[in-house]
């Protein structure tokens, strides 16, 4: 299989199309004096679309892992307990908080990443990603079974990332779709303060002063044969938001605009156009 750099142009712009967009809008942003522009695709972002699910699968996949976590948790539920694997989630939210306040009074620090997966019954289970001071396997599964939800508690430490984003991926990437629709309106991932996940997902160009944004309404896929084919721009790169970003041709003059939103893009390009500049 060819690789991504392997690619030519074409390849790489039908690759990056063929990743569906949910969206019909993009928010085109234009850097005039170098020429740079990325477009980034107004898409739903939720766990339940196809098209972005698998996306911020990947995103929070990336996310846990610069939180650098130290222990694996998984928190069952006793199923018997519970009338409908709703009324266990609730419960075990709740049960989890607690939790949290009782390991951070016994032991210290306690920072998480909790991530709901669906057994096949139904039921869930609550994956922690968490980081703190140690704590024993056996006061958790007392902790959590004196909180009525089960006492079934696993623990083990992180050994590498590798083995950490393999752990994440299984319920990031596969089962999210299921679970985030049987649990609504409960989040999928839950996160506390002191865990940070931060990662870079837009550009870091696009920090830099004299920036101009347009709304443009048109596929994703169209915006990009524009600024690529049309334009002759260069492709530069892929952000885990979606977006794509590139660097127009030196010479504009050649660029041939038919739609209403095309003048848009190139008048930007030109530094006349009506966007918004970015402070
Ligand atoms: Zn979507």
């Amino acid at each position: 299989m060819a690789t991504e750099s392997s690619l030519t142009l074409r390849e790489k712009l039908t690759f990056i199309k063929s990743r569906v967009y949910c969206c019909k809008a993009s928010l085109v942003r234009v850097h005039p004096e170098s020429r740079r522009w990325v477009d980034v695709p107004l898409s739903c972002k939720t766990w339940g679309c196809a098209k972005c699910g698998p996306r911020l699968g990947r995103l929070w996949l990336r996310r846990i892992i610069a939180g650098n976590p130290e222990r694996f948790m998984t928190l069952s539920c006793h199923t018997k307990r519970f009338l409908t694997p709703r009324d266990a989630a609730l419960k075990m939210k709740a049960a989890f908080e607690v939790l949290v306040r009782r390991s951070r009074a016994t032991f210290g620090v306690f920072e998480y990443t909790a991530v709901w997966e669906l057994f096949k019954n139904g039921y869930p289970h609550l994956h922690i990603l968490q980081k703190g001071t140690y704590l024993p396997q056996k006061w958790l599964s007392r902790q959590w079974d004196s909180l009525g939800v089960g006492y079934i508690v696993n623990i083990k430490k992180v050994h590498n990332t590798r083995q950490c984003s393999g752990y994440v991926a299984k319920y990031l990437l596969k089962g999210a779709r299921r679970t985030s629709e049987a649990l609504r309106p409960m989040r999928l991932v839950q996160v506390s303060r002191g865990y940070s996940t931060e990662v870079n997902t837009e550009a870091p160009m696009a920090r830099d002063p004299g920036w101009k944004t347009v709304f443009i309404k048109a596929e994703f896929g169209e915006i990009l044969d524009f600024l690529v084919v049309n334009m002759g721009s260069e492709l530069t790169g892929e952000n885990d938001d979606g977006s794509v970003e590139g660097r127009g041709p030196p010479d504009l003059s050649k660029v041939k605009a038919t739609e209403p939103w095309q003048y848009k893009i190139l008048e930007l390009f030109k530094g006349d156009g009506d966007g918004e500049s970015d402070h």
